[in-house]
């Protein structure tokens, strides 16, 4: 369960797909005896959600690397919100992204942990171990001494090894849940430099001086008989997990201090152009529609609703009684 990555340069390294060690392990009954999450963590991560604040105000944060910029300077500058309301159905897609997170980083520390399976390696600073990183981003002029810490927590930190335990490889583990578009997208054609979540796992990386990231994502809307076709006309479940290693890229975390330092050093959001616009048939798409400012950002904006014409498309498995 290894596969050739490649580096920025063109090196090639032999990985492990965790994604599948993680499926191999939920594929089987047995309690998760991993204690990075006891039943009483995973209780309280449910209880957190009642109480914490997702609001769009307050500090920055890693989280938000891939973030759009003018969104960032609202919250920066403690716009009150206006726009996407976070209300009862997001707080239960957290609650369940929480848990799931949980159980998918348990049951990895698992296979760490378990002799019979053939991973070498560790799982640290994850569940209720879990770190808080930095980063650091010059704000003045040069040699004033202004910097600006922006924190973030990245799901875990690991070793893994090379086929041969000759090569190890020290690395971020980042979870997340996609909606059945993303998630179908990811599987095809994996992350691209464009995704917020690209930024964010770089942005981890680059705090603690690490080189590679695996990324493991779930598909939040996904049905046990979910399916895909593929180009020959066969067909195959779609993959519970699927994963990615990310190797580190400078230039890309260049980029995002920057963005960082033009919201600090912004007087008003109004000091940042507005990055995105509305599609072609006048509405906005995402990340605008999904923006807790967008009633601010597009002032003569309206809501409406409309059905949509067609039924949604999927592709399930069916079962041909076959008498
Ligand atoms: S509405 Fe769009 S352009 Fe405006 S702040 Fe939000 S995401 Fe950015």
């Amino acid at each position: 369960m290894f596969s050739e990555v490649l580096d920025l340069s063109g090196s090639r390294h032999a990985l492990p797909d965790l994604s599948k060690f993680i499926c191999s392990r939920l594929g089987n009954t047995g309690r998760l005896h991993s204690d990075i999450h006891c039943a009483k963590s995973l209780g309280e991560s449910i209880l957190r959600q009642l109480s914490e604040e997702r609001s769009a105000t307050g500090g920055l944060r890693l989280s938000q690397s891939g973030a759009c910029i003018k969104q960032l300077a609202y919250q920066y500058h403690h716009e009150v919100p206006n726009g996407m309301q976070i209300g009862a159905a997001s707080k239960i897609a957290f609650t369940i992204g929480d848990i799931t997170e949980a159980i998918l980083v348990s049951a990895l520390a698992e296979c760490f942990d378990n002799p019979s399976i053939q991973l070498s390696g560790a799982l640290t600073f994850a569940g209720k171990d879990q770190e808080t990183v930095y980063m650091e981003v010059d704000c003045g002029q040069a040699g004033s001494g202004r910097v600006a810490r922006i924190p973030g927590h990245p799901d875990g930190t690991m070793m893994v090894f090379s086929p041969d335990n000759a090569t190890m490889y020290e690395c971020i583990l980042e979870v997340k849940s996609m909606s059945d578009y993303g998630y179908r997208k990811f599987v095809n054609s994996g992350l691209s430099s464009d995704d917020s979540y690209y930024s964010q796992v770089q942005s981890y990386m680059h705090c603690k001086g690490l080189k590679w990231a695996y990324l493991v994502a779930y598909n939040k809307s996904a049905g046990a008989r979910d399916a895909e076709i593929l180009d020959d006309g066969t067909w195959q479940p779609v993959p519970a997990l699927k994963g990615q290693w990310i190797p580190y890229d400078h230039e890309h975390v260049l980029q995002t201090k920057d963005k960082f330092r033009s919201v600090i050093n912004s007087r008003s959001p109004e000091d940042i152009q507005r990055p995105h616009s509305s599609n072609r048939k006048g509405q906005l798409a995402f990340p605008c529609d999904y923006c807790s400012y967008y009633k601010t950002c597009f002032p003569l904006c309206s809501e409406e609703v409309s059905e949509s014409k067609w039924l949604t498309k999927s592709t399930k498995i069916k079962v041909i009684a076959g008498e």
